[in-house]
């Protein structure tokens, strides 16, 4: 066997607790989990509480609960910080992220931005595709062909990173080959923003590479963001993982579940279903049984196949 293939796999589940997670969250949990544990990997649990006007400990403590509830038990992490390469929440990684940020900011390759959000909204149309805005580079200072002068008369709302127009290609597990281009698509980016809130952008990439992380599973929405956070792995010089983007998990007008609506979040699907009923339904969603019946977590491990994952960006349920 080559040296390659016998590196462990490790994959994560990276939750925001901003709410109790849903049915969406919960089918990226359980397939990220299967994903890893039928190669015999290591999985490993990243609580994103980024945002600490969102972030509340009790709804991490409601997710480790709904895990375990499913099953599914963690290698690392976890909010008693499991494992080699903690802190695992990232309220306490700041300074693995400032390291980084230094790293690109002696590249000479950021800058910073004044522009408040009205002016973002003004001037930066959204795309017709999905409403992304792409900065226009307006604060971009001359030495990356901008016309802006760093100045001491507007407050610094966010530092950015340099794009440069280049396509990133990658190919995702389910996917296949994606192309996204830097410059027109997604321009650039927010590393950090005024007030110190790190992005998640950063925080991800930082977090995965240090984490060893080798695959990185979650939903479709953040397509795109994988684009940015290759340019940022090779610029901070850490290998590129393998990237999987699942289905989008609706409801039946074809809204993406979100942690406002009740109705399929896990205090309901609790309610109604045991777990094995549960991971039927979530195993039956994700082609991997025929009709959703009770199944154990090692039965779905048994029969785990990418391969039979819908290649669609959205399931509504
Ligand atoms: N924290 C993000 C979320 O809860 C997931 C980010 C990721 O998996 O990269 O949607």
């Amino acid at each position: 066997m080559s040296e390659i293939n016998r590196m462990p796999v490790v994959g994560r589940f990276a939750p925001s607790p901003s709410g109790r997670m849903h049915l969406g969250n919960v089918f990226t949990a359980v397939l990220s989990w299967l994903s890893v544990k039928s190669r015999g990997g290591v999985w490993v649990l990243r609580i994103e509480d980024l945002d600490p006007m969102r972030s509340k400990r009790v709804f991490s403590e409601m997710i480790e609960e709904d895990l375990l509830w499913l099953g599914l038990e963690w290698d690392e992490g976890g909010l008693d910080d499991r494992g080699l390469h903690g802190p695992y929440s990232q309220s306490g990684r700041g300074g693995l992220y400032e390291a980084a940020l230094h790293k690109l900011d002696s590249l000479g390759i950021t800058y910073p931005c004044y522009c408040t959000r009205g002016e973002l909204m003004a001037t930066n149309a959204p795309h017709q595709s999905d409403g992304r805005r792409v900065y226009g580079g307006s604060c971009r200072p001359p030495y990356l062909g901008g016309t802006m002068t760093p100045t001491m008369d507007r407050a610094v709302r966010a530092t950015r990173l340099f794009v440069p127009d280049e396509t990133i290609i990658f190919e995702d597990g389910i996917f296949g080959a994606t192309h996204v281009d830097l410059g027109s698509e997604v321009g650039d980016f927010v590393l950090r923003r005024g007030d110190g809130a790190w992005a998640y952008q950063l925080a991800v990439v930082v977090d995965d590479a240090e984490m060893g992380v080798t695959e990185v599973m979650r939903g479709f929405d953040l397509l795109q963001s994988s684009a940015q956070q290759i340019y940022l792995y090779r610029l901070l010089g850490y290998d590129v993982p393998e990237f999987v983007h699942l289905p989008l998990i609706c409801n039946r007008d074809g809204q993406r579940l979100s942690k406002r609506d009740g109705s399929l979040n896990m205090e309901a699907l609790r309610r109604y279903y045991k777990a094995e009923d549960l991971l039927g339904r979530i195993g039956y969603m994700a082609g991997l049984l025929d009709k959703p019946e009770r199944v154990s977590l090692n039965q779905l491990k048994e029969i785990y196949d990418v391969a039979r994952l819908p290649r669609t960006e959205r399931i509504c349920v």
